[in-house]
């Protein structure tokens, strides 16, 4: 197997146009596992590690643009101001060893349902970008067209991921995972939520119960229009029960889930209408708090 270790950005990306059948190397700790265990045997590995600005991240104010290869351990230390969601999931992805070595561009580039990112991302709004880069120029390609199935996303052959442009939570974000353990473990069903009052908009993120990370679109859509029509997010007034029951119920409808060894599709769907309930609850108090409506 050849080893290719660019120490450019420019020569990784010449390297990839040379080599498309190349396999990234980020962190390691997906790729590592596939080649111990002869999941995959590429023809060669293109080494990311030399490339420093895959591992930096810049804001504007407005949106974090967070290199491929910012570790989690880093997401959490540095970023849970301006990414609440995000890092609240970086905390739960493995233990500390992988959390040092792994990131959000690993996360995306083998695109597993489970992956914990994928949750937050989605939740953080349609706004989200992924800076997908080739000799042939650099695309941005919209969270919710860049998974296209089963560990499968829309990179081209010869693309690399630079980056993750994520708008700055302008409200509360929270993230909720089920597991058959509490650390190191494989999501059996994930939830992101996230509360965008600028625009008075919400976010959701389903993990690990379709075939790709999915929003659930008509839950967001019917907490937008109660939110609106109630003037709720001016009242900051208690969201009702039944408001709070329908919205974990579409959630749940959202979901296609199957059985695996790690749960039930009934379970994952029953978790993912908890999930839902709970961090809405959770964030609508966070933010009735924000503007000083809370008891
Ligand atoms: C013990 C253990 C526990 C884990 N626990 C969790 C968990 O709780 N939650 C979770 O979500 N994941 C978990 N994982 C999986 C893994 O840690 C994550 O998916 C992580 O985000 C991968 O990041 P990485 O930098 O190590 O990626 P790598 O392993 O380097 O790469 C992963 C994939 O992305 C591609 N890739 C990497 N960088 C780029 C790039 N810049 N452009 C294009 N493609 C690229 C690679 O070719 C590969 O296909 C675990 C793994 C292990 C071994």
């Amino acid at each position: 197997m050849e080893f290719l270790r660019p120490a450019t950005w420019d020569e990784a990306l010449a390297a990839k146009a040379g080599r498309p059948a190349a396999l990234p190397l980020a962190g390691g700790t997906d790729v590592m596992v596939e080649l111990n265990f002869d999941v995959r045997r590429p023809p060669a590995l293109l080494d990311l590690n030399r490339v420093t600005e895959l591992a930096e991240w810049s804001w504007d104010g407005a949106v974090v643009r967070l290199g491929a290869a910012v570790p989690y351990s880093r997401i959490i230390a540095e970023l849970a101001g301006p990414l609440p969601g995000l890092a609240l999931a970086a905390r739960t992805v493995g233990s500390p060893q992988i959390r040092n070595r792994g990131g959000v561009g690993g996360n995306l580039g083998a695109a597993s349902p489970a992956g914990d990112a994928h949750p937050a991302l989605l939740a953080a709004g349609p706004d989200v970008l992924v800076e997908a880069a080739s000799v042939r120029g650099t695309r941005l390609i919209p969270i919710d067209d860049f998974y296209t199935g089963v560990k499968r996303n829309s990179l081209a052959a010869d693309e690399l991921i630079r980056a993750v442009r994520i708008p700055v939570a302008d409200g509360p974000q929270q993230f909720s995972k089920i597991g058959t353990r509490n650390a190191m473990v494989i999501a059996v069903c994930a939830f992101g939520f996230a509360l965008h009052p600028r625009t008075r908009t919400v976010g959701t993120g389903i993990g690990s119960a379709a075939p790709t990370p999915r929003r659930a679109a008509e839950a967001e859509e019917y907490l937008r229009e109660v939110l609106a029509e109630r003037g709720l997010w001016e009242s900051g007034e208690l969201l009702d029960a039944e408001v709070v029951q329908r919205f974990g119920e579409l959630v749940k409808a959202a979901a296609a889930p199957i059985d695996d060894v790690r749960g039930t599709a009934d379970y994952r769907r029953h978790a993912l209408a908890v999930m839902a309930r709970r961090t809405l609850t959770w964030t609508w108090n966070d933010f009735r708090r924000q503007i000083g409506s809370a008891a």
